[in-house]
């Protein structure tokens, strides 16, 4: 069972966990209270939900998305708030909603290609057969950016885009000084980063002035010195890649990265 965890003056986290739950948070304001991402299935939610009633007797008037994946909006419609995404993102939860998510439906589209045997093992997991899976669609829909004024907290969200997925938003908690960010420094589903998608997408995270950085998968939340540490793994992944030069300071994210790289330029060429 995931904890709660107040990791700045406004923000809660609870931590991702098996099998494919994300990172799930909430900007709490004299105001309002908003829930950033809604996890993978309304149980998910509700864990989210009821810790956090536990804790402050507040509940999320509405939810941000950082990007349309299963695993981090299937919980929104047990929120019952207003859905605040980007166009695209909305375009997708329309697709979510008319797909059909029965183990036949998950079988048939393993066996076309279009989704990985681990997708369809995750989705399993936590939503067991039969499944009825409904997705909220979205209220709010944005093209670049929005602000939300929650009372003595702001959360900036600014779509970014990116190899992971190309609707991928942030959103940015002042004064906390909080990033949370989805899954967009990942690679995409196929395992490919390209420096085409990834360099932009570093320019934007870095050009927040954060201190705290949450990710959708990652079990801690990552500092300044961390994230900046991570991008720089890449940059010096991908220019090994393109010049096909030996690297001699190995280690696993490194190793990840240029893979993902080297994959990108295949699939690109
Ligand atoms: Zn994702």
């Amino acid at each position: 069972m995931s904890v709660l965890t107040k990791i700045s003056e406004h923000v809660y986290w609870m931590p991702p966990g098996p099998p494919d739950r994300p990172s799930v948070g909430a900007v709490v304001g004299d105001r309002r209270a908003l829930m950033l991402d809604a996890g993978s299935s309304k149980a998910h939610t509700r864990e989210f939900l009821d810790a956090l009633w536990v804790e402050i007797a507040v509940r999320p008037s509405a939810v941000v998305y950082t990007h349309s994946h299963w695993d981090h909006v299937f919980g929104g419609a047990e929120l019952g708030g207003h859905v605040i995404a980007h166009a695209s993102t909305a375009e997708w939860l329309i697709e979510l909603a008319g797909t059909d998510w029965s183990d036949d439906g998950l079988e048939l589209r393993v066996a076309a290609g279009i989704v990985s045997p681990q997708h369809a093992a995750h989705v399993k997991q936590e939503l067991p057969s039969p499944r009825r899976v409904e997705v909220a669609p979205a209220d709010i829909v944005f093209q670049q950016g929005l602000d939300l004024e929650l009372g003595g907290v702001t959360v900036r969200v600014q779509h970014v885009g990116g190899d992971h997925s190309a609707d991928s938003s942030v959103m940015f908690v002042e004064p906390d000084r909080v990033l949370f960010l989805g899954d967009c420094l990942s690679d995409s589903p196929e395992g490919t980063l390209t420096a085409e998608l990834a360099f932009p997408l570093h320019e934007a995270i870095l050009g927040f002035d954060a201190e705290l950085y949450i990710e959708g998968h990652h079990e801690s939340v990552s500092s300044r010195a961390e994230i900046e540490s991570l991008i720089e793994k890449m940059r010096f992944a991908e220019n090994a890649v393109r010049k096909g030069s030996e690297i001699t300071e190995r280690d696993e994210d490194t190793d990840d990265f240029v893979q993902a790289f080297r994959a990108g330029r295949t699939m690109a060429s």
